[in-house]
């Protein structure tokens, strides 16, 4: 046993178990600290997900107090003040799991060196992925850039691999203090009430995960391939967040799922999707320029257009889209959004408003609890036509077709915009045809910001722009 303190440094890992860093520090060390660094900065653009933050750290301090290890909370400014200033003490050693963004991976390094420089004892350990990022290439060592092959090469990669022994993390001797000036995790809640309806959908917390993601198994997943097409019923799995956060390790997904007999097309569809955000999280890391701007870079000249009121419009749930209004309106109530929306929603603010997808994404940025880096600038440039293997630009979702096919009876709709509750399943999503006394359009309900046919036109003459 290392007589020092062990650290381990939790990021996306609020997890006990395939969380190696951690069991690792607890194999090792009699004392250990579990320290989160709060960067208020960096959550500024992230309301919903101060929630998830918050009490993700409330309920994991909670279940650390069980293994005598104490969950302490620092707010910086900087990881490098912060850690120039720890690695004088040396009275520790420090473990973590890698996030996979390059800010993290390229801050890592200068860890690395710092902790050698001062023969401070580190390991650092893979994260939530089932593959590392250099693993999956394609045979001339160049990364994918189309799914199918990626997922392909990914999938075979994973089986082959030997698995490591399963470890358990280890109750520790004595629960000990740490750091100076610790904050507690309500600090972090977002200062608006606007959460508070989160409260009564999600509990984030790791035993939770782990149960929803078994009900989804045993209940839903033989229909995932069709069910999860539809906004309307729970065919999906919503555990997102919790993958974000890490409650839940993609590994324990995998071995859940594949240990199910018979086998059926659902989960190889839900693997896939698992898949589809490995494959994210391997594009921003090799092509790290599309954090922040267009994969593609002949978008670079693509004539996107300012405009507030429609963008507002959009945030708002008002665009007189029934079925994108009701997708904007989940989200803000639910901090989630169901994924066959988020494209229809995206689509209509970058093809039928003009507006630039960053303009989207920062907003989703700040709306999500299951906001990840990867999945959200990819999920974009997917829509806008202008990322990796993307849908081409000069497909343009119809809104009422879509509303027509994925909401065929109008639940979705009527559950998120109350005001067309009275509408039939012939006119829920256009509105604008209904004529009754009783509903107004303009005063009960907007009438559509653009008309679609006139949009789609707009859309595809910028397009040719490029
Ligand atoms: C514009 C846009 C923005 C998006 N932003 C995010 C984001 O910030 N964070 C995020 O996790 N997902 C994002 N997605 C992907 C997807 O919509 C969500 O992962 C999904 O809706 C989450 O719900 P679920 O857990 O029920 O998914 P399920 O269908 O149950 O899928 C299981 C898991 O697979 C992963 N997954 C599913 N679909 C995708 C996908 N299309 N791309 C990548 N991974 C996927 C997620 O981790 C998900 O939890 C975005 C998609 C679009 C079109």
């Amino acid at each position: 046993m290392d007589k020092k303190i062990g650290l381990f440094w939790l990021r996306d890992d609020f997890r006990t178990n395939k969380n190696d860093g951690l069991i690792e520090a607890t194999r090792n060390h009699d004392q250990v600290i579990v320290f989160y660094l709060y960067k208020k900065e960096a959550y500024q653009q992230q309301e919903a997900q101060k929630w998830w933050l918050s009490k993700s750290l409330f309920n994991f301090k909670k279940q650390l107090n069980n293994f005598n290890i104490n969950l302490e909370i620092v707010e910086t400014n900087s990881f490098r003040t912060f850690f120039d200033r720890l690695i004088k003490k040396k009275d520790f050693s420090i473990y973590w799991n890698k996030v996979y963004e390059p800010d993290y991976l390229k801050f890592d390094e200068y860890l690395f060196s710092a902790l050698k420089d001062k023969k401070i004892h580190y390991k650092r350990f893979k994260g939530n992925v089932l593959n590392e990022i250099n693993e999956v290439k394609k045979s001339d060592g160049t990364p994918f850039k189309v799914f199918t092959p990626f997922w392909r090469t990914a999938e075979k990669n994973y089986i082959e691999k030997i698995p490591s022994k399963e470890k358990t993390i280890k109750k520790c001797k004595k629960k000990i203090n740490y750091f100076k000036n610790c904050i507690v995790s309500e600090k972090i809640l977002p200062k608006k009430n606007w959460f508070k309806n989160f409260e009564n959908i999600w509990y984030p917390d790791e035993h939770k995960a782990l149960k929803e993601l078994q009900n989804f198994i045993r209940e839903r997943i033989a229909n995932y391939s069709e069910g999860r097409n539809y906004p309307n019923i729970d065919g999906t799995s919503k555990l997102s967040p919790f993958i974000k956060f890490g409650q839940l390790h993609v590994e324990t997904i995998w071995d859940e799922c594949t240990k199910q007999k018979p086998k059926n097309i659902g989960i190889s569809k839900y693997l896939a999707e698992i898949g589809w955000r490995e494959f994210n999280h391997s594009l921003i890391n090799h092509f790290p320029h599309m954090l922040k701007n267009n994969y593609s870079k002949k978008f670079d000249k693509f004539p996107w257009q300012k405009n507030s009121k429609l963008l507002n419009a959009w945030k708002k749930g008002l665009t007189g889209y029934p079925i994108v209004d009701a997708g904007m309106r989940e989200l803000y109530s639910t901090g989630w959004m169901h994924n066959r929306v988020r494209m229809i929603v995206g689509s209509f603010l970058v093809k039928h408003l003009l507006i630039d997808w960053k303009d989207g994404e920062k907003y989703f940025r700040n709306c999500l609890l299951d906001y990840s880096p990867a999945n959200n600038v990819a999920g974009w440039q997917w829509v806008a036509g202008c990322g990796a293997d993307a849908a081409p630009y000069f497909r343009i979702f119809n809104p009422i077709l879509q509303g027509e096919k994925f909401d065929k009876e109008g639940e979705y709709v009527k559950r998120w915009v109350p005001e067309l509750k009275n509408l039939s399943k012939k006119f829920i999503h256009k509105p604008w045809e209904f004529n009754d006394k009783k509903f107004k359009l303009g005063i009960d309900y907007p009438y559509p910001i653009v008309k679609h046919e006139n949009a789609r036109v707009k859309a595809l003459n910028a397009f040719k722009k490029i």
